[in-house]
């Protein structure tokens, strides 16, 4: 048994093809044995260029890899081009996706400039009309998609489903000797809605190297059955999210609940963490929780890893509390610069220990770690570089002592 390759999910990998997103020379792929790709979404207004460039920027500069905008009127479908230049003056190349829902074919259509500044389209095959005009609609979007060599993903959601299919398919079930439940056919129903879409686009001239899909529902355990099911049944590359997560913890856990399963079974090719977020939130923080559900699997590094006890008792004061979040706070504002000036820093590991129990331990086993003193102890506290005892901070300016030791390693 290799216990690195189960660990790190990585013989599990199930079969996808690989789409490549791109906007000059920058290429994402999706899929194949690519690494799993996060994304993003602005919760800007399209149509306000700067502000919306500027949440652009900061996603990517915190680590976003494609960052999806809504295209929802004329307006935001005007401003595309425009925002896309405002990333080439700021030196952002992070490819854009824009979201289409109800009017995506006229305004690609009478959007040539914003059809060709987005380097992929998000098509929800249950918000592109109804009826004829549904199969008409879809049909111009995806002649778009064609005309400007631009993938697709082709993105169900279960707030938004094809309410033709949907009947189309429990009609069908009606009529089983023994009919499914409920539940059953809501996942038949996103799965067929995701499949048959993509079949239709192959049909309509869209390379099946241009289709990713996704199958997006609130619930944890909707999520894991409906992507198993989905992942059996073809090869198109797809798009992790639980959709709704909700605010703080509760949408943050449900969605590394649901994810971690799916990852962990190889199932995944790009993520997205649908965090809403608290008033005065931080958008990043969708994309810091992204890295961290990846790097904690061992899937993907972004940044060095601090570990910190919970702390107890024995640590009364709250300098070790401080120590452990400045710590971390800088190594995240660093990283955009370290990333490039030194390859291989992310792999790097920092332990903040709140007392002598397990602080000289663990942070022997880390590349630079420090034990606090704990209550009653003496007021010192030993940094381990590499394993070896280097030296002893002491006094108020413990916090900012330790910052320029990890600099000076990280520079060493
Ligand atoms: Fe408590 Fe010390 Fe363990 Fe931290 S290392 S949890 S302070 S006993």
């Amino acid at each position: 048994i290799d216990l690195q390759e189960i660990s790190s999910g990585a013989h599990l990998r199930r079969a996808a093809r690989s789409v490549r997103v791109v906007y000059k020379d920058k290429v994402v792929v999706v899929g194949g044995n690519a690494p799993v790709v996060i994304q993003s979404m602005t919760n800007t207004d399209t149509a306000d260029v700067i502000a919306t460039a500027i949440q652009i920027k900061e996603l990517a500069r915190a680590g976003s890899e494609l960052v999806r905008i809504t295209v929802n009127n004329p307006e935001a479908a005007a401003a595309v081009p425009a925002i896309r230049d405002q990333l080439d003056l700021m030196g952002v190349d992070v490819p854009l996706v824009g979201d289409f829902h109800y009017n995506g074919h006229t305004l690609l259509k009478d959007f040539p400039d914003c059809a060709k500044a987005l380097s992929k389209y998000r098509i929800n095959p249950g918000n592109v009309g109804q009826g004829a005009k549904r199969d008409t609609q879809f049909a111009q979007m995806i002649e778009m998609a064609c005309r400007y060599d631009k993938p697709v993903r082709i993105g169900v959601n279960w707030g938004s489903l094809d309410q033709a299919l949907l009947a189309r398919i429990m009609d069908e079930n009606s009529n089983r000797a023994e009919p499914l439940s409920a539940q059953s056919v809501m996942y038949q129903a996103l799965i067929t809605s995701a499949i048959e879409s993509a079949h239709r686009a192959e049909e309509l001239g869209l390379a099946a190297d241009k289709i990713i899909l996704s199958c997006k529902v609130s619930g944890v355990q909707d999520l894991i059955a409906v992507y198993r099911e989905i992942g059996k049944h073809c090869d198109y590359p797809l798009h992790l999210g639980l959709t709704e997560a909700g605010m703080g913890s509760k949408g943050i856990v449900a969605s590394t609940a649901a994810l971690s399963v799916l990852l962990q079974e190889g199932i995944g090719d790009t993520i997205r963490i649908s965090l809403t977020p608290e008033p005065g939130g931080d958008r990043c923080r969708e994309v810091f929780v992204a890295q961290e559900i990846l790097q904690t699997m061992g899937l993907r590094k972004f940044m060095p890893m601090v570990i910190a006890c919970p702390g107890c008792g024995r640590t009364t004061s709250t300098v070790f509390q401080e120590l452990a979040d400045n710590i971390q706070s800088y190594l995240r504002e660093q990283m955009p610069t370290w990333k490039l000036a030194y390859p291989g820093v992310e792999s790097m590991n920092v332990a903040v220990m709140g007392c002598i129990v397990n602080g000289p331990g663990e942070s022997k086993h880390a590349n630079i770690g420090i034990s606090l003193p704990g209550t009653g102890e003496s007021p010192a506290a030993p940094v381990f570089i590499d394993g070896v005892k280097a030296m002893t901070l002491r006094g108020e300016n413990i916090a900012k002592d330790f910052q320029q030791i990890v600099l000076d390693y990280v520079h060493s």
